[in-house]
């Protein structure tokens, strides 16, 4: 019910008053329980589905600013775009972003890009964050943008349907001896 009546459902969220000094370790504090469902509801084409494995996550504050780092280790199950196969890929990466109030002015901001340019640089409201936030915008950027069983898939023959990874048709030699060649044949036959 409770899922019905609300939307959009807070699976994670971090107050920023409850990030000390020293950092928070989200696992530590939370637990892994909620990570197998962290990426539910997500839309992760190519892949039909997406499961999140294992993930890393410290959190900091400095002055109003909210620090992410972390990484994750994510299962994407799809199609291969060239010849049907099912794929089950591995997708996995680490970041590094700096939460930054909204409220903030945009100089100030935008001396914060300045002197660090090695961290991506987001916005919150300045009160907490959604841990899936987070990570549904990191998955999202890696995501390819094709689901393929191996780089050099061969894909399905056009003419026939076979499988050009594990057998090689006769349809591209028919090809060959297509009007050119029958008018050949007729010269040949004329001479
Ligand atoms: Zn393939
Ligand atoms: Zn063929």
């Amino acid at each position: 019910m409770f899922l019905l009546l609300f939307g959009e459902v807070r699976r994670l969220y971090i107050r920023a008053s409850e990030i000390s000094r020293e950092g928070l370790d989200v696992i530590a504090s939370r637990g892994k329980a909620w990570i197998p469902r962290l990426l539910e509801g997500m839309n992760t084409y190519p892949f039909r589905a997406c499961r999140m494995l294992s993930i890393t996550l410290f959190l900091s504050l400095e002055g109003r600013d909210l620090e992410a780092s972390g990484s994750f280790v994510a299962e994407g199950e799809g199609a291969c775009d060239r010849c049907a196969e099912s794929v089950t890929q591995r997708l996995e990466r680490e970041f590094q972003t700096i939460f930054v109030p909204a409220d903030r002015g945009p100089v100030e901001a935008g001396d914060l890009e300045l002197r660090r340019d090695d961290l991506d640089i987001a916005f919150y409201d300045g009160a907490g964050i959604e841990v899936a936030d987070i990570f549904w915008e990191q998955v999202a950027l890696a995501l390819p943008a094709k689901v393929l069983c191996r780089e050099d898939c061969r894909g399905v023959c056009p003419h026939c349907g076979g499988d050009r990874n594990r057998t090689e048709c006769d349809c591209a030699g028919e090809r060959r001896e297509g009007p050119f060649d029958v008018l050949k044949t007729l010269r040949r036959e004329k001479e």
